[in-house]
């Protein structure tokens, strides 16, 4: 609460008080650690081992963990009981319960919304039968927007191939859905995240969380990375049209900015403009532009 107020106001008061406050904390926490040590020294004589020491399933596998003190046993059940509470609070309260539902719901698979399974021939080629046995020979789910004159809203498509075989001859029959994809994000998805990449300047991980509550998907933000790349590859094409019609053009404007890098070193970002289309790239130094 006061870091987001000092970083609107960058007042000075709140930031004294946030010192005052954080170096409090560091000196509870030191007093703490002084006095747990303190303890397990005099009554056991044995030597402390820090959490870094167990390994993962130490810590948070479902394992019973032997205490050094038997009060320690008896903190470590209080968090059990803190948590059994808190279900408590959950269960007696709609509310609560809806929320939590709705965490559950989002964390898991995002159920398809149509599902394109491909009909079977009217008749076969070889023989002229006109019943057929169909099997499953793979699916693919691609997770999409829809844009609309309305708006915009979540469209997960399943699509099926199918193998059909005829029921006179044996002939067999593989059918893909006209529109199957290798992506598992449509081109919807793929343009809301980039717009919200390059035209709005937002971060990965805000981008991640606007969509997932905006439109009930789970995704991470390194899926909104990924997403730049597959845009980068669909892109390239155009990218290049645009640089040749800009280079052999009447008239170029070209600009160059310093940027720093990750660990210090500089890089240029250059930019070529025939005033209605402009093209940027990157250069580790001015002279290889
Ligand atoms: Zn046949």
């Amino acid at each position: 609460m006061w870091r987001t107020e000092w970083e609107n106001t960058h007042d000075h008061k709140l930031k004294q008080q946030l010192i005052i406050y954080n170096s409090d904390d560091c000196r509870a926490l030191s007093l703490v650690t002084k006095a747990v040590s303190k303890l397990c020294s005099e009554q056991s004589g044995k030597a402390i081992v820090f959490d870094s020491n167990f390994s993962d399933t130490e810590t948070h596998g479902r394992s019973r963990r032997d205490f050094l003190l038997d009060d320690f046993q008896a903190i470590n059940n209080a968090a059990y009981w803190d948590h059994q509470r808190d279900m408590v609070y959950v269960n007696s309260s709609r509310r609560l319960k809806t929320i939590s539902k709705r965490q559950a719901i989002s964390s898991q698979k995002v159920e398809p919304n149509r599902v394109i399974d491909p009909v079977a021939p009217n008749t076969c080629l070889r023989c002229g039968e006109k019943s057929f046995s169909k099997e499953k020979v793979g699916e693919r789910t691609v997770y999409d927007l829809k844009f609309t004159k309305r708006g915009i809203s979540r469209d997960v498509v399943k699509y099926v191939a199918r193998e059909f075989h005829c029921k006179s001859c044996g002939e067999s029959t593989k059918v893909y859905p006209s529109s199957w994809s290798n992506r598992k994000y449509g081109q919807g998805f793929v343009a809301y995240s980039i717009y919200h990449v390059i035209h709005l300047c937002l971060l990965q991980r805000t981008i991640a969380r606007s969509i997932n509550e905006l439109f009930g998907f789970s995704i991470s933000e390194t899926t909104v990375h990924h997403i730049k790349s597959i845009a980068a590859d669909f892109y390239t094409n155009t990218c290049e049209k645009i640089k040749e019609r800009i280079v052999t053009g009447k008239l170029v404007h070209a600009d160059e900015t310093p940027i720093k890098l990750k660990g210090g070193n500089e890089g240029y970002v250059w930019v070529l403009t025939n005033m209605e289309e402009a093209f940027f790239f990157f250069t580790g130094n001015r002279s290889r532009g």
